[in-house]
């Protein structure tokens, strides 16, 4: 998935053998490995690619994991109010196109990819698992959310093994799975935005997820002016460079995954929508006047053991 997956999983080595639990972690990677076969953008064959090649009211039949997932994206992207959004992806080509070229798109461009946007304009059919889309020229990225999607299916396999503790990281899409001991929680770091050997905040979580996305892992460069690989799907304009990075905790890591990307869309506005799930939590860093700013949900600091160093 263009990153790197890291999966640690606590033991009682008498109770269950160190191959056992080697074994265990091999079959997580392996449904990775299956998960990224399946939706990556980056393969022709892939059942998203396959999707992403549907002119307009042509239906596809799809696996039910796939239907599951976009099934997911579309209530996540109603309950963001339409910053979370898959059908991104004529934007998302649009302006990677712009960043090899080096010059913006111009307005008729952007209108017309804009046109293309919008999740109301994808449909599943529940009874005969089909998708369609119903303009010309859609397409679907599942590039935020398939590896929290990845990470949480990962946990489920080190489970069916007999797996009670693990710590599954795909590139910062991470999931706390049990204790890192008998005495200790699983203590994760969010690494500092501006300063790769520094961590900026600690936490400690027990079955929960956390996901960070930001402005600093991958970017574009036109006319010298860095610009974020997060588009806004209600304007086609890459995120603004006042937020610098959204990381979000959630019961799960496909959740988390999708709401720190749009927490990076909404800004501020966005602490108001992760209220209303009620198990989510975001801590915002904010950059203005040449500063960074961290703000958190409302009673974070009470559920959960956080140290946070200075910006
Ligand atoms: P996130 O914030 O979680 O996601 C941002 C990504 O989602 C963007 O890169 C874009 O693709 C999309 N997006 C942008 N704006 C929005 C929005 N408003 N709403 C919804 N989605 C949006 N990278 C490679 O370099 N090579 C590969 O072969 C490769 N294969 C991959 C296979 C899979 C299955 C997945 C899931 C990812 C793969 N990637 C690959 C990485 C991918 O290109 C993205 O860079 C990555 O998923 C972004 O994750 P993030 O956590 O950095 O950002
Ligand atoms: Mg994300």
């Amino acid at each position: 998935m263009g990153t790197i997956v890291q999966i640690r999983v606590s033991i009682n080595p008498e109770k269950y053998g160190e191959n056992r639990a080697r074994d265990a972690i091999n079959k997580a990677f392996e449904e990775i490995d299956r998960i990224e076969n399946i939706y990556s953008v980056y393969k022709y064959d892939s059942e998203i690619s396959r999707i992403n090649r549907l002119r307009k009211n042509e239906r596809l039949q799809i696996t039910d994991g796939v239907f599951n997932l976009i099934d997911k994206t579309l209530d996540y992207s109603e309950k963001t109010d339409g910053a979370f959004d898959i059908t991104v992806k004529p934007l998302v080509d649009l302006w990677a196109a712009a960043g090899k070229a080096n010059r913006p798109p111009d307005d008729y461009e952007l209108k017309r990819a804009l046109g293309r946007v919008g999740y109301k304009n994808i449909a599943l059919d529940k009874s005969a698992r089909t998708i369609y889309f119903k303009k010309e020229g859609m397409g679907i990225d599942l590039g935020g959310a398939a590896k929290g999607y990845a990470t949480d299916r990962a946990i489920r396999i080190l489970e069916e093994n007999g797996i009670d503790n693990a710590l599954v990281n795909s590139g910062g899409d991470m999931y706390c799975l049990g204790k890192r001991s008998a005495r200790e929680l699983w203590r994760v770091g969010v690494q500092h935005p501006r300063d790769r050997n520094r961590l900026f905040l600690e936490i400690r979580l027990k079955d929960k997820a956390i996901d960070t996305s930001g402005d600093y892992e991958r970017y574009f460069v036109i006319d010298g002016k860095r610009h974020s690989h997060i588009i806004d799907p209600r304007t086609g304009y890459p995120i603004g460079d006042n937020v610098v990075s959204a990381s979000v905790i959630a019961p799960d890591s496909a959740a988390a995954d999708m709401l720190a990307t749009a927490m990076c869309v909404l800004g501020e506005k966005g602490f108001d929508i992760i209220k209303g799930f009620g198990d989510a939590d975001a801590v915002l860093v904010t950059s203005g006047a040449g500063r960074l700013k961290a703000d958190m949900s409302e009673g974070i600091r009470e559920r959960y053991d956080i140290s946070q160093e200075r910006l």
